[in-house]
C-alpha cells in the first residue's frame, strides 16, 4: 500500500537503501501487511522481503545485509491477490533474478498473462498477480534491451490499476515508473530523485514534485527524469512545491 523510489549516489551520509526504508516508514500510516526492498548496483540486484512489520524487514536485512547501491526499490503490501506471507511480498523478481518489481493496485488480467507465460515454461514462486508483470517485463527487456521501453510494452498489455516502479542489475542507475488508476508523484532532489504513492515518502528531502499522469511512464535517473505518454511520446508531469504544513 505503499511504494518508494530512490536514484541517487551511495554515501555514507545518504544510502539508497536506508531512505527508501524510511520512506516507508513515512508511508506505514497507510496500514501493510508486509515489506519489501531491492537495491541495483555495479551490475548486480539484490532484494529482501518480509510479511509483517517494517521491523520484521529490518531484523532480515540486520542478518543478511544487503550491498550498496545506487538506486533502490521498496514497498508495503497489502495483499489481494494471495495471502501475506513472505513469498507473496514485494519485490517480485525475474526467473533470471537480474529484475525487480513492485506493485500497488490489482492486474485484472492476471490469470489469463500467468496462463500464457506458463505455456512458455515459465514457472511461479508466489500466488500474486504482481509476478506475472515481473515476468513480462523480463522478457520485453530482453526484447528491447531498455526498460522504459520494456515499461512501456507491458503496460500496454495490464488491465486494471497499477503504481509500478522496476530495477535491472544492468540499469543500476535507473527506476523505471508507470501508473494507471493508482497515484505516483516524483520527488526532484539534486544530483537525485525520489519516486513515491505519496509525497510522504520523499517530504524530509524535498518539497519540490512532479504529479505523473494517467497511463504515463518516468524514468528517474540521479540527474534526469523523464516522462513519456502511453505512445512513448514526450509528456510533462505536473510540477508543484509540497505545502509542508499541509503534508506535516
Ligand atoms: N495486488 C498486489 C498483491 O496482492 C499488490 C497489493 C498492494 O497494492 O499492496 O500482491
Amino acid at each position: 500500500c505503499g511504494i518508494v523510489g530512490y536514484v541517487g549516489p551511495s554515501s555514507p551520509s545518504s544510502r539508497p537503501l536506508d531512505l527508501t526504508l524510511e520512506g516507508l516508514a513515512r508511508l506505514e500510516y497507510r496500514g501493510y501487511d508486509s515489506a519489501g526492498v531491492a537495491v541495483a548496483g555495479a551490475g548486480a540486484l539484490a532484494a529482501a522481503k518480509k510479511a509483517g512489520k517494517l521491523a520484521n524487514l529490518r531484523g532480515v536485512l540486520e542478518e543478511s545485509p544487503l550491498p550498496e547501491g545506487t538506486a533502490a526499490i521498496g514497498h508495503t503490501r497489502w495483499a489481494t491477490h494471495g495471502g501475506p506471507t513472505d513469498i507473496n511480498a514485494h519485490p517480485h523478481l525475474s526467473e533470471d533474478g537480474r529484475l525487480a518489481v513492485i506493485h500497488n493496485g490489482i492486474i485484472e488480467n492476471f490469470a489469463a498473462l500467468k496462463a500464457e507465460l506458463e505455456a512458455e515454461g515459465v514457472s511461479f514462486s508466489s500466488e500474486t498477480d504482481t509476478e506475472a508483470v515481473a515476468h513480462l517485463l523480463s522478457r520485453a527487456y530482453t526484447a528491447s534491451g531498455d526498460l522504459s521501453a520494456a515499461m512501456l510494452a507491458v503496460t500496454a498489455r495490464l488491465e486494471g490499476a497499477f503504481t509500478l516502479l522496476a530495477l535491472h542489475a544492468e540499469q543500476p542507475g535507473t527506476v523505471v515508473a508507470a501508473r494507471r488508476n493508482s497515484p505516483l508523484v516524483v520527488g526532484l532532489g539534486e544530483g537525485e530523485n525520489f519516486l513515491g504513492s505519496d509525497v510522504a515518502a520523499f517530504i524530509s528531502a524535498t518539497k519540490e514534485a512532479m504529479e505523473i499522469g494517467q497511463d504515463q511512464v518516468v524514468t528517474l535517473t540521479a540527474d534526469a527524469v523523464t516522462v513519456v505518454d502511453a505512445a512513448g511520446q514526450p509528456a510533462e508531469g505536473k510540477r508543484f512545491t509540497v505545502d509542508w504544513d499541509a503534508a506535516a
